[in-house]
Order: structure tokens, then C-alpha cells, then sequence
């Protein structure tokens, strides 16, 4: 089947579907395959619960006229995305990076849908799946996307960008994150400068933090919309950033002086696509993190600092660096294993402990096998059960408690046992 074929039957309704559990009336439902199940088999009850097509690519499951038989799913998919994108017309913002992707393009939605009709991304859905999902939720309504582009090895980046064409893109950071699939910092920096190498071939712009030295470098020849920390200044955490631009003063719901950048990059984001000052201080004062992303809780007897998304070496670093400015009497740190680092996880995770024992933090407990290998003097816990089992016996009063960890650890597990 022809992919200007498959747009036809797309364009009917603008939907797409790929899990049957959630499936909406008069879209089309893609057969993905994966590790342990194959679409193929959910395709007639796909019709069945108000679907208008299935397309597949076992012909044994093409039992009805609705159902399309194509070589390859993921490739239709990823084919359909593309030629969407083609007929849509409308600027697209890339965004990749190592720390900080989700935030950022959650704050540069509520921006610019101050003024144009927005998509963007939903939640994390930022691989070879989910970024063809996205451009596919993109309607002709659609004045400007959003599109969030997640990699742990090279090629990832060259590769989406060739399904979602951006005109304009954004790397929040180099960071040391996936070092396992990237091989080393060098590997991620390589890889995530595949952007930058498609917006320079294509005459395309991007967005660039100029106080980043490395970001500067790596968008050498690549058409640049500059912004700085003189233009937009960073004034405090308290817990939460506070900045000024322009006239105004912005009270952002987000703590972490990193996210300070990440801001930034919204704000120069809604000043190139002319939005108006106030109109950007309402939008960024309106979003609030959640999915336990840095989300500050407050229980009967403790402050939590809840960053048990996700943890790499450099999240770890600068979430430390903020708990550390944070004024309260009495911090404790709960920090989960870093995974995906592949022979530097041993090293790396020494760091870490290195770097939060030298905080004089009142307590720190390490949770997991990587950590636990570790060498320090602070107490550690090989499995999240036996931590488990160490807070039931020893409740943490009136303290403030950073948790992070990487999100295998599901570190926020231990909300149920602190009061
Ligand atoms: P993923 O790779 O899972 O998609 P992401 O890049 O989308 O992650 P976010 O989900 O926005 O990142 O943030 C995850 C965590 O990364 C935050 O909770 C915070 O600890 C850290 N973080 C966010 N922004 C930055 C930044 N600019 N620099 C360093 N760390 C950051
Ligand atoms: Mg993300």
C-alpha cells in the first residue's frame, strides 16, 4: 500500500492508534509489534471496538477490506509521519538533549499556545515511535508543533529529525546520560549534535543558551537565535526559580536552579514568535511539573523534594548542587541507582557519593547495587526493599528529603513511608 494512499484514509479523521486498550472511533490502528506481543493479532478487534482501519503486515491477519497489509508497520508509520509533516506547513521546533527535554517543551507549549495553536508532545513520547505519533496529532488546526526527539545511541537523532523535519531546534544539554549506548560523554555530544547537522544541511535555525561554551561551539554555522542570562536573568531558587526578563518578574512553579535554562529557553522561544511579555509571564507561572519530575511535596512531617523520574551523573550533580543552596534545618538525601552507564557506572557512582558526601548534609542513604559497591561511610542499601524496611523502623521527622534516582528505582515508592 502506497503511503499517499494510507494519507487519504488518514486525513479522513486526523487519528491514529496503536494499542487497542485505548483506541478511539474512526482511527486508524497501526499493528506494532513488540518484544512480547504482536499488533497483528489485535487488528479485527481494533474494528471491532470503532476503528475505520487496521494496518498490518502478517497477511494471514488481513481478514477484512478494512484491514491494509503493508511490508512493514513501523516503517508505514514512520513513512505517514513524514509525508504528514511534508503537507503541514507549519514551523516545527526539534528539541533533544540530555537533561531537561520534557520540561522545556512542556514550558515552550504553555507559551507559545498563548498565541498560536500548539502541539506538542505528550508526556515522554519521544522515540522512533512516539515522535511519528506525534506529528500524526498534528491537524490541519495545527499552527506550530513541538517535538520532543529522546536517543540513547548515535544515529537516533539524524534519524528522527528525518521523519519530523524541524525548522528550528533546541539541545537543552550535554549531559552524562545513556553513556552505555553513546560510549562516553564524547559519544553523547556526538550524537545529540545530529540535530544541529541537520538544521545547518537544511538551512535551518536553532535556539542557543550563549553562555553555554559548548552549545556555542557545537552550533558553529548553523543559523542561531541567541539567547542570554543578561537578557533574561536568573534572581533566585526559594525553593522555586525566580527570573526577570524585560520588564517582569517571573515566579516559576519549578524547583532546581537548572531549570532556570530551561526557562530560558521558553522565554527566547515566545520573544522569537512574538509573544507578548505578560502573556509569557502567565504561561510559564501556569505550569506546574508533575510525573514526579522535581515536584516539592508537603507532608504532615517532612519537605520532599520528589525527582524519582529519571537520574543520570549530570541530573544527580545539579539536583545535589540545588538541595545544598535550599535553607532547612535538617536535609536528608535518598539517592537511587544511575542505570545505562555501562562501564562507567562503577566510577560514576563513586562520584556521586563523592559529591554528596562532601555536602555536609545531615543524612544521605544510598539505595541500590550500584551504589552499594560504592565506598563511603554513609549508609547503604542494596535492594529498595531493604531501605524499605530501615525507613518503616526509622521514620523521618521534620526534615527536608531530596529523592532521586533513576527510573527503574522507583524511588517514589517511599512517599507511602514517609509521614
Ligand atoms: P528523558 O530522557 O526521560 O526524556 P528529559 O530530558 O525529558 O528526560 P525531564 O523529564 O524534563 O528530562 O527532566 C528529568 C530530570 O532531569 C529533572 O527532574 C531534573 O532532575 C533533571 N533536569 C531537568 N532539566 C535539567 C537541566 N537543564 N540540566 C540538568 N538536569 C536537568
Ligand atoms: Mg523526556
Amino acid at each position: 500500500m502506497k503511503t499517499a494512499t494510507l494519507y487519504n484514509l488518514y486525513q479522513q479523521h486526523f487519528l491514529v492508534d496503536t494499542d487497542t486498550r485505548n483506541i478511539r472511533k474512526n482511527t486508524i490502528f497501526f499493528a506494532l509489534k513488540g518484544d512480547n506481543f504482536n499488533g497483528n493479532t489485535f487488528a479485527e478487534q481494533a474494528l471491532k471496538l470503532g476503528a475505520s482501519y487496521a494496518v498490518v503486515d502478517e497477511k494471514e491477519f488481513q481478514t477484512n477490506d478494512r484491514i491494509l497489509l503493508v511490508t512493514n508497520v513501523l516503517k508505514a508509520l514512520q513513512e505517514l509521519a513524514n509525508f504528514h509533516r511534508k503537507q503541514l506547513h507549519i514551523p516545527i521546533i526539534g528539541l533533544t538533549g540530555s537533561n531537561g527535554k520534557t520540561t522545556t517543551k512542556e514550558l515552550i507549549h504553555v507559551v507559545l499556545s498563548k498565541k498560536l495553536n500548539t502541539v506538542a508532545t505528550k508526556g515522554n513520547l519521544n522515540n522512533h515511535i512516539g515522535v511519528p505519533l506525534t506529528l500524526l496529532s498534528m491537524t490541519d488546526k495545527t499552527e506550530l508543533g513541538i517535538v520532543e526527539m529522546g536517543a540513547n545511541h548515535q544515529k537516533e537523532i539524524e534519524f528522527l529529525c528525518t521523519i519530523c523535519e524541524p525548522d528550528f531546534g533546541y539541545v537543552t544539554n550535554f549531559g552524562k546520560a545513556h553513556l552505555e549506548g553513546f560510549g562516553g560523554i564524547e559519544g553523547v555530544i556526538k550524537g545529540k549534535s545530529e540535530l544541529y547537522t541537520f538544521l545547518k544541511a537544511n538551512q535551518k535555525t536553532t535556539f542557543v543558551n550563549a553562555d553555554d561554551a559548548i552549545q556555542v561551539k557545537k552550533t558553529k554555522g548553523v543559523k542561531a537565535v541567541s539567547f542570554t542570562t543578561e537578557a533574561i536573568k536568573f534572581l533566585e531558587v526559594n525553593p522555586f526559580v525566580k527570573l526577570s526578563y524585560g520588564n517582569t518578574t517571573i515566579q516559576s512553579n519549578l524547583i532546581g536552579k537548572y531549570n532556570f535554562t530551561n526557562i530560558a529557553a521558553a522565554i527566547a522561544m515566545g520573544t522569537y514568535f512574538k509573544i507578548s511579555e505578560t502573556a509569557i509571564k502567565e504561561a510559564i507561572e501556569s505550569y506546574v511539573p508533575a510525573n514526579n519530575r522535581s515536584q516539592i511535596l508537603t507532608t504532615k512531617h517532612n519537605t520532599i523534594i520528589l525527582d524519582a523520574y529519571n537520574a543520570n551523573p549530570s541530573s544527580m550533580q545539579v539536583a545535589l548542587e540545588n538541595f545544598d543552596t535550599l535553607k532547612a534545618p535538617s536535609k536528608v538525601v535518598i539517592l537511587g541507582d544511575m542505570f545505562e552507564l555501562g562501564k562507567e557506572s562503577v566510577h560514576e557512582h563513586q562520584v556521586i557519593v563523592d559529591v554528596a558526601t562532601a555536602f555536609n548534609f545531615d543524612e544521605i542513604y544510598f539505595v541500590g547495587e550500584n551504589f552499594n559497591i560504592a565506598k563511603t561511610n554513609k549508609p547503604q542499601f542494596k535492594t529498595y526493599q531493604a531501605f524499605e524496611d530501615f525507613l518503616k523502623k526509622n521514620p523521618l521527622k521534620n526534615s527536608s528529603i531530596l529523592i532521586k534516582g533513576s527510573r527503574g528505582m522507583r524511588l517514589e515508592r517511599i512517599l507511602e513511608f514517609i509521614g
